[in-house]
């Protein structure tokens, strides 16, 4: 078989560890596989480096920035190389130029145009493992360029799609993707396998296991993507495609995103085309909008509300501020946010064909006392926002309302 592994920052932070990470490499190869191995920098070294740049420039969007901080990943395969041939195995090293991680120019979050594999093809007919930098690439100009943070994922799963390999392992801290935090919920259980599309939306709701765009590849080109631990042999979390047994599993993980907040406009004149003219401005400015509510009124004015990204509330608030006069004529103050709110939300593919699942999540929620403010669905996910002091204990509900400490085949009807 042909296997990718995928090493975290933790996973190489120390000569030790980066010893063990050979090891890990060399048992594969002996086990008759060809190995590639994608490599993050050693951790806290990217932080380290982006700090350095900071001290100069805060913008990291940056072709400068991306040659700085793409060296962390320099280091970690020359080290790993070599250690692998301190073991007595063959290694070879390649930087992103070297295996042509062809990108475009969005420097600090580049995206994938190609891969050439030969360079890795020609390292495996010579028996070596393939040693190769995680989060960086090459536009077309030759520029260095990297792939947004946890871009390694991405390169891991990028070679495992070029190579058509028959996995990608993602070693990481965690042994796996968990039915919710195990930090905040201490029966929180480990997922076997997950589908993709779930993975996308735990992902993109703030479990942090995976890059969203390792996750959007591999479903992309369906490469089978094994989370694990390189701290042990046990077998983690696989995200594959989607299986007829996962519908009968209705709700498969809970999340909450702290890092949202909400905004309210009142009295917008009730006539078409006020919602793409509130938030068109917004889009312009890159803010993405997530749960939106409008409320009609009987005197032809309306009221939305929405969330945005913490960090991005007062660039919207500042923005919605000089848009509204145009809209209605007049400057009454009218914009209102709230960013003690957080987004709890339930996911499952079980969702599609199980009615019910949202009866029960309101009912779950109601029973302890947490008001809902604002409600989204999409096929496979239910959200609402609450108040941020609930986000601990709206977790803990569903988890356990859900029954999802238990094995999926022990929880029973909705
Ligand atoms: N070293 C990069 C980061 O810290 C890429 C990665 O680790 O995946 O974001
Ligand atoms: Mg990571």
């Amino acid at each position: 078989m042909l296997i990718v592994q995928k090493y975290g920052g933790t996973s190489v932070g120390t000569i030790d560890r980066i010893q063990n990470v050979a090891r890990r490499c060399l048992e594969t190869q002996r086990q008759g596989h060809q190995v590639a191995v994608v490599v993050s920098a050693m951790s806290g070294e990217t932080n380290r480096l982006l700090k350095l740049a900071a001290q100069i420039q805060e913008d990291p969007n940056d072709r400068e920035v991306d040659v700085i901080v793409s060296t962390g990943e320099q280091v970690s395969v020359g080290l790993l190389a070599l250690a692998i041939r301190a073991l007595g195995g063959k290694a070879r090293s390649f930087l992103g130029h070297q295996v042509k991680i062809q990108t475009d120019s969005t420097f600090a979050r580049a995206r994938i145009r190609s891969i050439e594999a030969d360079p890795v093809r020609a390292a495996f007919a010579a028996g070596e493992v393939a040693v190769i930098a995680g989060f960086q690439g090459v536009d077309e100009a030759g520029n260095i360029t990297t792939l947004g943070r946890g871009g390694s994922d991405t390169t891991g799963v990028a070679i495992a799609a070029a190579l058509a390999a028959d996995a990608c392992e993602i070693y990481t801290d965690v042994d796996g993707v968990y039915t919710t935090d195990p930090n905040i919920v201490a029966d929180a259980r480990k997922i076997d396998r997950i589908s993709y599309e779930e993975m996308l939306e735990l992902a993109s709701l703030g479990a942090k296991v995976l890059q969203i765009r390792s996750v959007e590849l591999g479903m992309k080109y369906g490469v089978p993507i094994h989370v694990r631990s390189s701290f042990s042999d046990a077998p983690g979390t696989w995200v594959v495609p989607e299986e007829k047994e996962m519908e009968h599993v209705v709700v498969s993980g809970v999340t909450v995103a702290k890092d949202e907040a909400k905004i309210t406009v009142e009295d917008l004149p009730d006539i078409p085309g006020v919602a793409a003219k509130l938030l068109a401005p917004l889009a312009d400015a890159s803010i993405v909008v997530d749960v939106i509510l409008q409320n009609q009124s009987w005197d032809g004015t309306t009221d939305m509300t929405f969330t945005v990204p913490l960090a991005d509330r007062r660039r919207a608030v500042d923005i919605l501020r000089s848009t509204i006069p145009d809209l209605v004529g007049n400057e009454a103050e009218r914009v209102s946010w709230d960013d003690d709110v957080c987004k709890v939300s339930v996911v499952g593919v079980g969702m599609r064909s199980h009615a019910g699942v949202a009866k029960r999540m309101f009912t779950l929620l109601a029973s302890e006392s947490i008001n809902i403010q604002l409600i989204t669905t999409s096929e496979i996910k239910i959200s609402v926002v609450v108040a941020k002091k609930y986000a601990e204990l709206a977790l803990r509900t569903l988890h356990a309302g859900f029954g999802l400490h238990l094995p999926p085949t022990e929880r029973g009807a909705l």
